[in-house]
């Protein structure tokens, strides 16, 4: 099998078709800058030690601090944390943050852990990792079942380290800790931003769209509701435990309540306190992403459409909520198909773009209101989709080369800026 970041790497070798770049800015952007593994004890609950596997990766830091998530779940392998650092690099960069891009994470199934376990491990992390990131060097964020609590125990323990408190160092944090209002719905925020400019251009109207979501956590749950609010027919969507399917739509607010009480996805529409099941089919994952749909919405996991099952999807429009949810052997498949491919790097952006504007409010100690964040969020969403259609427009190719290019151009005058091979012949 092919490593996830040597497939990461092949949109990179995609973009450089359309774009002349200075042989030097390709070298730095093949592999990342520094991979840290660490072994993290912690002191269980029944007294028992056990040692997790960490990870934390700067991948590249020519336009500024490198910035990305942690993840805990139990496929973490530093192969993974190194192309999620990658797509970083290229989401920075698509969105004109001054950041470069990381990512960490550690290898557990976080459910089995208590709260005060959770906590040992977080701190025992940044113990670790401490000399590798900071304010001005690498900063941490949320990412999958990490959450503001574990970026609170997080920026606690950096700031005891260092003996001054340090809210700047990660984002994602509780607000009373510096953290921003708007960070927990941004991803879902930026992605809905993307879909209100692109959908138009397809004369695609809310009312006559249906769309199916794959995952109901931080981004998927708040991205069904978001367009069940603004009139799109959200007919599927599914957890990791599998999903619901109702051709007439389903009523969101009332399955997030419900999920959010019972912790499994049901087809109900509620009334007070009165839930009654509607007329539904149960689906399996793999069966929701194959549904007859406007719009796909993967918004779990890496690698859910790939050579295998690409040629069975039918929705015309995918929009990438998740990190890396379609590989690039099916890239393929799906434009040949006439598929339309919104990237991750561009349809995920909003979570980070606001952990920007956490880190500037962190730093110039002036905190926004919430119309004020999402009202910038919409700004920098818009201006950047419209910028990478225009690309794709011009350069004839898909969005996801299209949004590697606008990135690439950004990536490469920055480490051009710092000298090439030609500035040291003559
Ligand atoms: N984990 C999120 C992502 O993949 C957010 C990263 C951040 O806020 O730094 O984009």
């Amino acid at each position: 099998m092919t490593s996830l970041l040597s497939d990461a790497n092949q949109r990179l070798d995609k973009a450089l078709q359309y774009v002349t770049l200075h042989p030097d800015a390709i070298e730095r952007l093949k592999t990342p800058k520094a991979s840290l593994t660490v072994s993290i004890p912690v002191r269980m609950d029944d007294g028992s030690l056990r040692v997790f596997q960490g990870y934390r990766v700067r991948y590249d830091d020519s336009r500024g601090p490198t910035k990305g998530g942690v993840r805990y779940h139990p496929s973490v392998t530093l192969d993974e944390v190194q192309s999620l650092a990658f797509w970083m690099t290229f989401k920075c960069a698509a969105l004109n943050l001054p950041f470069g891009g990381a990512k960490g994470g550690i290898t557990l199934n976080p459910k089995t852990l208590s709260k005060f376990e959770l906590e040992r491990l977080s701190r025992g992390y940044i113990d670790l990792i401490a000399d590798f990131i900071g304010p001005d060097i690498d900063i941490p964020a949320p990412d999958l079942y990490t959450n503001p609590m574990i970026m609170g125990w997080m920026m606690d323990q950096y700031s005891t380290i260092c003996r001054q408190i340090t809210p700047a160092v990660v984002t994602g944090k509780p607000i009373p800790m510096g953290g921003s209002l708007g960070r927990e719905t941004a991803t879902a925020m930026g992605a809905f931003f993307t879909i209100q400019t692109l959908m138009p251009k397809f004369n695609r109207q809310p009312s006559s769209t249906t769309v199916a979501i794959q995952g109901f956590g931080n981004a998927g749950a708040v991205i069904a509701e978001l367009l069940f609010h603004a009139g799109y027919r959200v007919v599927a969507v599914s957890d990791s435990q599998g999903g619901v399917y109702a051709t007439q739509g389903l009523d969101i607010p009332s399955i997030r309540r419900t999920k959010e009480a019972r912790r499994g996805i049901q087809a109900v529409y509620c009334e007070g306190s009165l839930c009654n099941r509607i007329e539904h089919q149960v689906i399996s994952n793999a069966e929701l992403l194959e549904l007859k749909v406007d719009i796909l919405i993967p918004a779990a996991l890496e690698n859910q459409i790939t050579a295998e099952n690409a040629a069975r999807i039918q929705a015309p429009f995918i929009f990438e909520v998740a990190n890396g949810p379609v590989n690039s052997a099916a890239d393929a498949i799906l434009e040949a198909n006439g598929i339309q491919v919104f990237p991750d790097i561009l349809v995920n952006a909003g979570g980070v773009t606001v952990s920007y504007f956490e880190w500037v409010q962190n730093r110039s100690g002036f905190y926004w209101s919430l119309e004020e964040v999402n009202q910038r969020l919409e700004t920098k969403m818009t201006q950047e989709t419209e910028r990478i259609w225009a690309t794709a427009q011009e350069l004839s190719c898909s969005m996801r080369t299209a949004a590697y290019v606008h990135a690439l151009k950004r990536l490469a005058e920055a480490i051009e800026a710092k000298g090439t091979q030609d500035d040291y012949k003559s």
